[in-house]
Order: C-alpha cells, then structure tokens, then sequence
C-alpha cells in the first residue's frame, strides 16, 4: 500500500500499524502521537464507534452522529500518524505484512485490536433472522425496523397480527439486553401512547430472556436484583431460565417449548473476539480470543501485540480473562503504549495489571445500578453517576455537547427526537430449514 503523506514516510520510526480504531487502538494512537513512532491506522469504517450508546441510538434517542467520531479529525493534529480505510484480510507474521482489500502494508510493530463481533453460537438462522447492536448501521436498522413495526400495527387485520408487531425479544439479561429492554419500555409509555393513539400501547410487549436465574449476571446480586425490579415495574415481560432455540423470522421458539409470534429479536447474548487469518496458533478457542502474556504480547508472535476485546490476558484475579468491556481496553492500551516506549529506549516491557472501576447499567430515567468494589448504588444517583461517566468518556466536545443536549431534550420532553425512518430496514433472505439444520449441528 501506498503511503501517501510524504512527510510521514520519510520519518526514520519504526513502523507501527495498528489495526482497529476501536477504543484500544484509537488509545494507541493517541498515545503514541508525537513518539518516535510512524504510527499507521486501519479501519474499515471512517470513524470510531462509541458502543456503550449504540442502544441509545438504536432507540431513537440519540444520532447517529453524537456517538461516533472522524478518525480524520482525531488524527489531523498528530505529524507521525496516518489512516486508511480498509479491511485487514489477514497477517503474515514471516514476512511481517498485513493483508488488507487494498494492498499489502509493511510493519516493524503489529497492534490487533479488531475487537468482537455478536456470537450466535453457531445458529445460522437467528444470526440471519435476529437483530443485532455492535455497530452505527445496526442501530439504525434496529430504529427503522422497531418504526417500521409500529407504522406496519395499525395495518395490522386482526388483534394478533398487531401484536406480533409489536411484541419485542430481547436474548441476553446483560447490560446491552437490558438497557435495550428498559429504552423500548420507555418508548411505550412515551411515544406509543401519546403519539400512536389508535394503537392500544398495552399490545406492545417487551420480553428479555436469559439462560441465568437472574439479569446482569456480572453485577453483584443486589443490584441485579434491583434492575429486575425496574425492568418489571416497566411493565418488561422477563423470561429467565429460559433460552431462545430458533427464529424463522416470524416465530420464536423457547427452550422451555414456547413459541411465540414476533417481528422483532434483538440478541444480545454473547459476543466472540474478531480474529484473522494468519495467527490462528495463538487463538483460544473456546473464548475466540488471542491468548496474550501479561504485555499483550500475542502468544508465539514476535512484535504482534493484541488488546481489548481480542485479546485473553490471564491474571490471579481474572483466570478467565478481563472483561469485554472499554476500560480493560484502555488501560491495556495505555499500558503498551508505556511498555513500547521503554523498550525502544532499551528498558525492559513490564506486566499490565488490570484496575477494575467497577459496572454499570442504565435501565431508565431515575433507574440505573453502579458497582464499585463494596459500593452497589441504585436510583437517580447511579443514573446521575452513568449519564456523567458516559459524557466524559465519549470522543470529542462536539459528540459531548450533542449527546447532552439530546438527553436534555429527551428528559424534558419525553420525544425521543430522531424517530426517523430515513433508511428503511429489509429483512433479509431466509436461511432454508436444511442450511440452518446443518449449522446448528
Ligand atoms: C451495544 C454495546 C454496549 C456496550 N456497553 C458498554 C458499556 O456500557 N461499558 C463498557 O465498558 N463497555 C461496553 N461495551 C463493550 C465495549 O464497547 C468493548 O469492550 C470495546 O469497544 C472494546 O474495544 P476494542 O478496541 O477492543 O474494540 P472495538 O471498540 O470494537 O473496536 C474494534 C475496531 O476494529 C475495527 N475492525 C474490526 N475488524 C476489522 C478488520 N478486519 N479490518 C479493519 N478494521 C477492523 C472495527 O471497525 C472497530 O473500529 C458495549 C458493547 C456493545 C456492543
């Protein structure tokens, strides 16, 4: 690949290409910005995503646009950083080249941070029927397509087809699951009823399932108990224990036997690390993530560095992993950010140890949980805490501004303002029977 920015190419600096401007690799980036680095980022999207909002989006709350940033606009200020928009098709590690759509790129230093991607769990039909929440152009076909169900009831010709319109699944009690479930709870009691009146909102039915005993598994057991509680005075139906087996696109059915008419599953039961091809020695298979030692150095590999979500970093506290979630990659990021720039100057790399901030979710207005180690907090001061943490952390004053006033709006209001189906969503072709037979086995 052609590197175009002359001024950059001459520069006498390793080369490090860092694949994913997700939040790891945009942490590296930033970090190494002005370092003794040629620093190369690629992306085959523009822009970096801000997913703990994707739902906020999904649900017409916020714009697209709030959540996500120019990776242009990040790297404009920074003299030894590039970007290019492309696939990474796969890695050779011998001849320390990446493969991308658009050519080959050279590195000295490799940093994989692809991030992950839904896992259905082998299930080729719900991974073609069912709606997925990791990227801005799935929120948007979440929002058209809830819109779509609401505008498709009233031509609804009986009682049961409008309620398959607009009965919702939700697979997986984790924060995405529930935060999902509590916003479309809040959009019945809001939208529905004030602006869809010929509707009877009571038909609108929210159903959140999972496999535990209880939602948000990976909070403490107070606070769990507590968003079941919020989700349930907000009237969301909560099938726990229970799993979803099979969607044709028109029916679920339930571990449990149960079927059930519905236009809409949203799943977000799991997700899997986004590999490629090339470092397939150092995959773990049953977590789908790179096993890295303790300077997410990736296991085998010289010079390949994996962080976030990708990557499996083992610790006394955490044998199963970190958790998939923006601050282990973060603080993985800024860790070999330090490392990389002490072993250029001839210093050893030293171990990350991850600093758990604690969890937390949102369920509606007045309605969050936060954990910090002892702490379980609930109420208006958990959803006060979440709404500053969020602002802090997104990308850019602008995105902070906008989404801000957008809550601000939305609060006061109760309009959820971008309910616009400006992209309508089409379904896709439906597995066969014998397709989704085989891939299920
Ligand atoms: C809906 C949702 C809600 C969430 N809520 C929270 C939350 O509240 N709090 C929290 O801490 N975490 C939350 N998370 C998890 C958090 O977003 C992830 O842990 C975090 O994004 C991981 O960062 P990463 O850099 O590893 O990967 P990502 O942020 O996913 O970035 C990966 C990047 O790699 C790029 N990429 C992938 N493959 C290729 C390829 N082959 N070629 C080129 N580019 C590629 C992608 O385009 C992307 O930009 C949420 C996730 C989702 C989906």
């Amino acid at each position: 690949m052609n590197i175009v920015r002359e001024r950059y190419e001459q520069l006498p600096y390793p080369q490090v290409v860092v694949i994913g401007g997700g939040f790891a690799g945009l942490e590296v980036v930033k970090g190494l910005n002005g370092k003794p680095f040629k620093v190369l980022l690629l992306d085959k999207q523009n822009h970096h995503c801000f997913q703990p909002l994707l739902y906020q989006v999904a649900t017409a709350s916020l714009s697209a646009d709030s959540i996500a940033h120019p990776f242009r606009t990040t790297i404009a200020p920074m003299p030894n950083v590039a970007f290019r928009m492309c696939s990474v098709l796969g890695v050779d590690p011998t001849a320390r080249l990446v493969h991308t759509d658009r050519g080959e790129v050279a590195y000295d230093i490799l940093v994989v941070a692809t991030g992950s991607s839904t896992n259905f769990f082998g299930n080729a039909r719900m991974e073609q029927e069912a709606m997925q929440l990791k990227s801005i152009a799935q929120a948007l076909d979440i929002r058209s397509d809830f819109l779509q169900d609401f505008e498709a009831a009233l031509y609804a010709q009986d009682e049961a087809d409008q309620r398959q319109c607009l009965n919702f699944v939700v697979v997986g009690g984790g924060p995405t699951g529930v935060e999902m479930a509590g916003a479309l709870a809040e959009i019945r009691r809001t939208v529905l009823k004030r602006e869809y009146r010929e509707l009877d909102s009571e038909r609108m039915q929210i159903w959140l399932v999972d496999s535990n005993d209880r939602v948000l598994r990976s909070f403490s057991e107070r606070n769990s108990a507590r968003a079941r509680e919020y989700l349930e005075t907000m009237g969301v139906h909560l099938k726990l224990g229970a799993r979803v087996t099979d969607y044709d696109g028109e029916v679920v059915s339930f571990s449990t036997g149960e079927r059930m008419a519905s236009h809409t599953v949203l799943w977000a039961a799991g997700v899997k690390g986004v590999l490629l091809p090339g470092l397939e020695s150092a995959m773990v298979p049953k977590a789908n993530r790179y096993a890295v030692d303790r300077q997410n150095s990736v296991v085998g590999f010289k010079d390949i560095y994996a962080l976030g979500d990708v990557a499996l970093m083992t610790e006394e506290d955490w044998a199963h992993g970190h958790p998939q979630v923006a601050p282990a990659a973060i603080q993985q990021a800024q860790w070999l950010v330090r490392n990389l720039i002490r072993s250029q100057r001839g210093s050893a790399m030293e171990p990350f140890t991850y600093k758990d901030r604690g969890s937390m979710a949102t369920i509606g207005r007045y309605k969050a949980v936060v954990d910090v180690g002892r702490i379980h907090i609930g109420g208006l001061i958990a959803w006060l805490a979440w709404m500053f943490v969020h602002l802090m952390a997104l990308v850019g004053f602008r995105n902070r501004l906008q989404v801000l006033m957008g809550w601000a709006w939305k609060y006061l209001s109760w309009r959820n303002t971008v309910r616009l189906i400006i992209r309508p969503y089409v379904r896709k072709a439906t597995v066969t029977e014998q397709e989704a037979a085989v891939s299920t086995r």
